[in-house]
């Protein structure tokens, strides 16, 4: 077969592997079948499934003739619960569940880097580590793979996010602080009920809630530093049953988002203090629930200077990577062996977790090239 003909064969399958998983999206931890499916793939294409205690999720590894060191890719594989409207022929049967952050694509592209280097594993010095994460969404998978100790042996580590903002054949690279950090918090406002006409006899949990989500963006306006990027969110107030009473609490729900690990704590003080000055103050009390999730993913520097060259050599486009408060949980890896991130460029239709975002598919071969051509320049000699 020629190499035309090959990388032909290579896209086809690339692309009914995404399509596939498309199909059959499944929610994070919950990633049964698409553990099947990848499994089976990896079957097919010869490429060896590593046996380790997990549910869901699968480690693979390619190893090469020669000792060496090794390098682990990372995709992760889970789903959102949307309903799809893109009236794609692909489009979602699992009703309610949506691959809107494009997981299929890195599912996909990442098989690909190790079909690619699976062909030439006699030239590898060291092994490749093959790594389908489940559970990204809710921020915990990463921990349940180191965990369960599929990085052991791991000497580094990189990862990708589709970017829809950035063309095909674009990749953005960055050393250093990459995506935010992410909490979440929870906050019971407990007040007193009671009659609608007659409130000086209750506590209005709806007042002190309000009151408590202006204070809190006074911490970001007026007690951080201004030069740090920070943003609270409340995300979600409920309370009340009725227009004529006042209800007796009020559940408040939100987000911290940083570029810095050292202000998390601090802002968690910071809320907490806030609401509870408050909520007492006006005759209420709170309870509060601080829920840690991912830290800054901080690329490590070391790579990023042959990260550029790889995507220079290979004939795509670099440009420095734009900081993006979305959160990931890769930055969980950077504490256990070094990593790297990075935006590849999708062309989508759309910003991510929305119901019609859609991306081209001509980028599963660029990711699936570049990703191999980076394991090839550590382990190749
Ligand atoms: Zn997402
Ligand atoms: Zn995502």
């Amino acid at each position: 077969m020629s190499l035309k003909e090959e990388s032909d064969k290579l896209i086809k399958k690339l692309t009914d592997y995404r399509r596939e998983l498309h199909k059959y999206p499944e929610l994070s931890m919950k990633e049964y079948q698409t553990t099947e499916r990848i499994k089976k793939w990896l079957k097919e294409n010869d490429i060896k499934i590593l046996d380790f205690p997990i549910k869901v999720g699968v480690a693979a590894e390619i190893e090469g003739a020669y000792e060496g060191k090794t390098v682990a890719l990372r995709a992760d594989i889970d789903a959102l619960p949307i309903e799809e409207k893109t009236g794609l022929s692909f489009a979602s049967l699992n009703e309610g569940v949506m691959h809107a952050c494009g997981h299929d694509f890195h599912t996909s592209a990442i098989m690909g880097a190790a079909m690619l280097l699976n062909e030439r594993k006699s030239e590898l010095h060291g092994k490749v580590r093959i790594i389908f994460q489940p559970g990204e969404e809710t921020g915990k998978g990463s921990e349940y793979i180191i965990e369960k100790g599929l990085l052991k042996g791991v000497d580094c580590i990189f990862g990708m996010h589709n970017k829809p903002d950035l063309p095909v054949g674009t990749i953005g690279i960055k050393a250093g602080e990459l995506m935010a950090s992410v909490d979440r918090f929870e906050i019971k406002v407990i007040g007193m009920g009671g009659h609608a006409g007659i409130p000086n006899r209750c506590v209005d949990p709806i007042i002190l809630a309000t009151q408590i989500v202006s204070a809190l963006q006074i911490i970001v306006s007026r007690e951080v530093n201004p030069i740090d990027d920070i943003v609270i969110s409340i995300t979600k107030l409920n309370s009340g049953t009725t227009w004529n009473v006042i209800s007796d609490k009020a559940e408040m729900e939100g987000t911290v988002r940083t570029f810095r690990n050292s202000m998390r704590n601090d802002i968690r003080n910071r809320i907490e203090k806030t609401a509870k000055g408050i909520a007492e103050a006006l005759g209420g009390e709170i309870e509060f629930q601080w829920l840690a999730y991912s830290p800054v993913l901080e690329n490590d520097s070391r790579f990023e200077k042959m990260l550029i060259e790889v995507a220079k050599e290979n004939g795509y486009n670099y440009v420095k990577a734009e900081k993006n408060l979305g959160g990931e949980d890769f930055a969980f890896y950077q504490s256990v062996v070094p990593s790297f991130f990075v935006w590849m460029g999708v062309d989508g239709t759309e910003q991510w977790h929305r119901a019609n975002y859609n991306l081209k598919e001509e980028a599963l071969m660029v990711a699936a090239n570049y990703f191999s051509e980076v394991a090839l320049k550590i382990l190749y000699k």
